[in-house]
């Protein structure tokens, strides 16, 4: 039964015992209603049922005692229509009764007899022991709540965990290494997950596969040897007078000392089926006179470590919110919460440990959820501010002059990438650095747009320079630079645009790093090369960040340091599902590229059986008959890296000697050296393999329109982000292209993010179901989920409560951006907590 009737149920029997008085509650029953509505709407109670308790509790005090006896009975009535389990009759038989045991047990149990004789409510229950859930002791309500706030201070949240009963130096130590140091950290240290023991059933009611707690007293225990006495089973019967169940435990021998006859103890676990009878095997249990913290509810999972048990560490939570959870400052300002509907933080913290109900647990998490995303998004807000208060030169254009580059074109610029372009031609003529994401699906065709913009800031007279992540994809960059920027109808020369990487050669970089200084070098294209720190610019304007996922954030803040608050505009093939665009890159402005030049075929993506692999091969041969290319991809480069999966290099052999004796194959892979790679990749693309062996170190932006068929292995060992992307390196030309994708295993086949693969080609949709899949920090690679990885609770999924939080955030941006206002000091504490001197750079 939910909590909060269990709750009124307790009052309305202590109002029976009262003589109907008005007594149960100082104040009148009425009372109750203060805090009782809103514990029943978090426990799902209807709203009619809400409604008659409230009006049948704010008239009760004008009746007669006979006529309150009426009103709650019927009122009890009322509520047992629509939860028939608060109006089930007594089973016969009334087994021990736990509670009574526990402290936490509510002062007036009812006496057996009662519920023969007294109109009350309680009547028409089920014994005590189905239904009551036992309490932590104390219970962490409203009443109590307000009372600790005053005999605690937040400063008891620095305290040291030593402090607490039962632990000391070692186990403190052990609990540092789950990184709690302290009171509050404990506090934030959030289950992993949970067991919902909460549904208490009478062993009559059990049904095979139910999760349940069974209050019962042991009848019977025995040992019994197996396998010639090796291994045995304790089975221990206990019965709780609608009927009987057998525990078994496996190989716990000790165990037989602590189940005596009689006992009552309360077992956990799921119910199996031996021999045609239900049983429970190797239950949680715990006799139940203990304070029953592990059983009977939602039980919080943490995550541990060595010497410290699940129930330890339970118990000691239970001391730490007990206490401490009610005493927590909350920074968030009422109004926001009123605005927002959130619970307050002491009911939330102390609700996602121990939660009540799974209605309460909700709005716990969301709660904390939302506080994760609201002080993300003022950091990011204030960054955002921070950016546009600095003076960016002007760049303008005419249409007269971007006309002429337009049409110099090879091709039209599809309607995405002329709105991209008239987004960054704004920004460049706003008086404002930009600050710009450019956001399209491998192939949209990005590298246009980043050329356009840098021929704009060039015109006016400035330096630009374009960073990609491989010396490959700059090669690339560099002579599309060229393409579209010099000869006819452009305004460059050849010389203005250089390209640097590591392995230029030093004289030529000498050239270049003298160019860049006096001003006759107008773009350099590199790798890290650019970043380098005796690479010094005349007046750079403008920087690019090409694949900006493989960039640290840092190196952004490198080359952005070397011209004064230039236009910095970073480009990702990686479609950033809406959620995280809101959040973790709020401080830039978004262009999407979500169409695709005309004429591309979509790619068509099988998900092969490893036996089908010959099919595989089959295809490909057919293929490259036609005079195409083919790629075969491999998560690993040899087999010593990791077990189980084919590699690269231990595949190459029997692929090149065994496989397609007759054809040309090219092996490349990360552990070669930069030049090497370059080699094998341009040879690939100049036709000189039939075939490229490679790891994902394919992964980025090249572009090898000849190729049109790709083989994934172990594409199980892949995330859908990364699938992506190298599925994008075929179908960039005008024939129809195929991806192949094999997992390790046969089981992997069905496999959700393969099938994904197979059923959609559209990055974002991709995209959105990677991050659910894997959330933030693997999606966006570690080096930069930064921000994203500080979330515990909120889900970078959950787009409602990241838009809610976002809401407030601005809000309250646009009253207080300093939080300056004395009502605001517990909130910019908080935040600074939160951002505890981060670096200044979200994106
Ligand atoms: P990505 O967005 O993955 O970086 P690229 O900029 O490398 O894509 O473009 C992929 C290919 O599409 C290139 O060969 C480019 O020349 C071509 N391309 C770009 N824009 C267009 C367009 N509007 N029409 C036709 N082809 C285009
Ligand atoms: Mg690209």
């Amino acid at each position: 039964m939910q909590p909060s009737l269990e709750k009124l149920r307790k009052f309305f029997r202590l109002e029976h015992e009262n003589k109907y008085q008005n007594t149960a509650i100082i104040g009148g029953l009425a009372k109750m209603l203060d805090y009782w509505e809103g514990e029943a709407r978090a426990d799902g109670i209807t709203e009619e049922v809400i409604q008659a308790v409230v009006s049948r509790l704010r008239s009760y005090e004008k009746l007669s005692p006979d006529g309150r006896a009426e009103s709650l009975k019927g009122l009890w009535k009322r509520i047992a229509e629509t939860y028939p389990e608060a109006g089930q009759k007594p089973k016969q038989a009334h087994p021990p009764r736990p509670q009574q045991q526990r402290p936490s047990a509510p002062p007036q149990e009812s006496k057996p007899e009662d519920s023969e004789s007294a109109p009350h409510p309680a009547e028409q229950s089920q014994p005590q022991q189905y239904q009551q859930r036992p309490r932590q002791n104390p219970p962490p309500r409203s009443e109590t709540v307000a009372g600790a706030k005053h005999s605690q201070t937040p400063a008891a949240l620095n305290a040291k965990l030593t402090v607490l009963q039962g632990v000391g130096p070692k186990n403190a130590e052990s609990l540092e290494k789950l990184g709690m140091q302290t009171l509050g950290d404990m506090l934030y240290y959030f289950p992993r997950r949970y067991e919902d023991y909460s549904q208490l059933k009478p062993i009559q009611a059990l049904m095979y596969n139910d999760v349940v707690t069974v209050l019962g007293t042991i009848q019977s225990v025995h040992n019994r040897p197996i396998r010639g006495g090796k291994q045995s089973i304790i089975e221990v019967i206990i019965g709780d007078g609608t009927g009987s169940l057998r525990i078994s435990f496996f190989n716990q021998p000790w165990l037989m000392n602590r189940f005596k006859d009689g006992d009552a103890i309360s077992v956990s676990g799921k119910i199996d089926q031996y021999l045609g009878r239900l049983v429970m095997n190797s239950p949680d249990w715990e006799p139940v006179e203990v304070e029953n913290l592990h059983t009977n509810r939602i039980v919080p999972i943490y995550s541990l470590t060595e010497r410290i048990t699940q129930n330890w560490l339970r118990k000691q939570m239970n001391q730490v919110i007990t206490y401490s959870a009610p005493a927590v400052v909350d920074a968030l300002p009422d109004t926001i919460k009123r605005a927002a509907q959130l619970v307050s933080l002491g009911e939330a913290l102390t609700q996602v440990h121990f939660p009540d109900s799974q209605a309460r647990l909700k709005l716990a998490r969301e709660r904390l959820g939302f506080d994760e995303i609201f002080y993300l998004q003022m950091g990011v807000l204030r960054q955002k501010r921070d950016w546009k208060s600095v003076e960016g030169r002007r760049f303008p254009v005419s249409d007269e002059w971007l006309g002429a580059r337009l049409g110099a074109l090879p091709f039209t610029l599809t309607s995405a990438q002329q709105t991209s372009l008239a987004d960054i031609r704004a920004d460049l003529d706003s008086g404002k650095p930009m600050n710009r994401l450019v956001q399209g699906d491998v192939g949209s065709g990005k590298t246009v747009v980043a050329a356009l913009a840098a021929a704009m800031v060039i015109h006016g007279g400035a330096q630009a320079a374009i960073m990609a992540p491989t010396a490959i994809l700059a090669e690339q960059h560099y002579r599309n630079f060229i393409n579209l920027l010099t000869g006819d109808g452009g305004t460059l020369q050849q010389s203005d645009i250089r390209l640097l990487v590591g392995n230029t050669t030093e004289s030529e970089k000498e050239a270049i790093r003298q160019g860049l200084m006096d001003g006759s070098v107008k773009i350099v294209i590199g790798t890290h090369a650019v970043i380098e720190p005796d690479v010094l610019f005349k007046d750079l304007q403008f920087v690019v960040i090409d694949e900006q996922h493989r960039f640290g954030v840092e190196q952004r803040a490198e080359l952005r340091s070397k011209g004064t608050n230039p236009h910095l505009l970073v480009m990702t093939a990686t479609p950033i599902p809406r959620s995280l665009a809101l959040t973790v890159f709020g401080d830039l402005d978004i262009s999407v590229i979500d169409v695709m030049p005309e004429g591309r075929q979509p790619i068509t993506t099988y998900v092969l059986r490893p036996q089908e692999r010959e099919r595989a091969y089959t295809l490909l041969r057919a293929q490259i008959k036609n005079g195409n290319q083919a790629f075969i991809v491999y998560p690993l480069i040899d087999e010593s890296e990791k077990i189980d999966a084919r590699a690269a290099v231990d595949d190459f052999d029997t692929l090149s000697k065994e496989v397609f004796p007759d054809l040309k194959l090219g092996l490349l892979h990360g552990r070669m050296k930069p030049s090497e790679k370059d080699e094998v990749m341009l040879n690939f693309r100049d036709k000189k393999f039939d075939i490229l062996v490679s790891t994902t170190v394919i992964e980025v932006g090249v572009d090898v329109p000849n190729s049109t068929v790709m083989l994934i292995e172990g594409a199980d060992r892949f995330g859908l982000a990364q699938l992506h992307q190298l599925r994008g390196r075929v179908g960039r030309g005008s024939v129809q292209s195929t991806c192949l994708l094999i997992p390790t295993h046969e089981d992997a086949t069905e496999n959700e993010r393969l099938q994904a693969m197979a059923v959609t080609n559209s990055g974002f949709e991709l995209a959105d179901l990677d991050l659910k899949l894997r959330g933030p920090g693997e999606f966006l690679g570690t080096r930069q989920a930064g921000y994203a990885t500080t979330l515990k609770m909120a889900s970078i999924t959950d787009v409602k409560l990241i838009e809610k939080a976002r809401e407030q955030a601005q809000a309250l941006f646009e009253r207080d951006p300093e939080l300056n206002q004395p009502e605001h000091a517990l909130l910019a504490e908080a935040f600074e907590r939160f951002w505890g001197g981060g670096k200044g750079d979200v994106s």
